[in-house]
C-alpha cells in the first residue's frame, strides 16, 4: 500500500548533516510558518512566560518570534550547522557548554538566556535534563522522524509535556506513491493511534 511504501524508508543523521552542509535545505522557512501566526492564540492560550519545545528545530525563525514574546525556548538540533547560523542570522550572542548527561552533546544558549538550543539526537532527550514544556511547535519534525521510529518520538513527546500544554502539529498532505520523503506520509488515523 501507499504507506507501506514508506515504512523501511531510513533518514540517517549523517545525511542530515550532508543536507545542512550542501544548503539543501528546502525545509527552511524565512519568513517563518503562516501557520503558526495563525493558531498562536492557541499555542499560548493567552498566557505569559511559557516553555516553549521546537522538536528538530532546524533554525526556525519561529523560535525567535516566540521568545521576543517573553516566552522561553529549548529546540534540539542535530547539525551543530543550523544552531550557529540560527544565532549568526538573527544577530544573536550565545554561548556554548556540554551537556553533562548526554556524551558528546552541546548546548547553545543565547546570552540573554531564553533560547537554548540543544544540539545532539532528540532521543538522547528526557524531561529530567529539558524539563516539561507548555507548548510544543512541531513543523517538519514528526513527519521528518523515520517511520520507524515514530512511536518512539511521540512517547518522548508526550512526556515532556506539562498537564495543560498545547501541541501544534503540521503534516503535509501528498501522494505517498510518488514521493518517498521526508517529509513522510503520515496519515490522520496513525496520528490519532500514536497520540491516543
Ligand atoms: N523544524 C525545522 C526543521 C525541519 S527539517 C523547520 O521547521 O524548519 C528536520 C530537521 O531535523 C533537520 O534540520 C535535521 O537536521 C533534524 N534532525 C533529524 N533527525 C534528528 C534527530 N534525531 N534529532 C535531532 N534533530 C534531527
Amino acid at each position: 500500500s501507499d504507506v507501506e511504501s514508506q515504512k523501511e524508508r531510513v533518514v540517517t543523521e549523517e545525511e542530515w548533516l550532508q543536507k545542512w552542509e550542501m544548503g539543501n535545505i528546502g525545509f527552511h522557512k524565512e519568513q517563518g510558518h503562516p501557520l503558526l501566526q495563525k493558531y498562536m492564540d492557541v499555542l499560548l492560550n493567552g498566557k505569559s512566560g511559557l516553555r516553549i519545545f521546537f522538536p528538530l528545530c532546524g533554525k526556525a525563525v519561529e523560535m525567535k518570534w516566540l521568545a521576543d514574546m517573553g516566552h522561553s525556548v529549548v529546540g534540539v538540533e542535530v547539525s551543530e550547522q543550523a544552531v550557529k547560523e540560527f544565532f549568526s542570522e538573527h544577530s544573536l550572542p550565545y554561548c556554548e557548554e556540554p551537556v553533562p548527561e548526554i556524551s558528546g552533546a552541546k548546548m547553545f544558549q543565547s546570552t540573554s538566556g531564553n533560547i537554548s538550543l540543544y544540539c545532539c539526537s532528540i532521543y538522547d532527550l528526557s524531561s529530567s535534563i529539558v524539563g516539561k514544556f507548555d507548548g510544543v511547535w512541531d513543523r517538519g519534525a514528526l513527519v521528518a522522524v523515520n517511520p520507524c521510529d515514530r512511536q518512539r518520538y511521540v512517547s518522548l513527546m508526550v512526556n515532556l509535556m506539562e498537564k495543560n500544554s498545547s501541541y501544534l502539529l503540521v503534516t503535509v498532505s501528498y501522494d505517498p506513491n510518488k514521493h518517498k520523503g521526508p517529509p513522510f506520509y503520515v496519515p490522520e488515523s496513525e496520528i490519532k493511534s500514536l497520540f491516543g
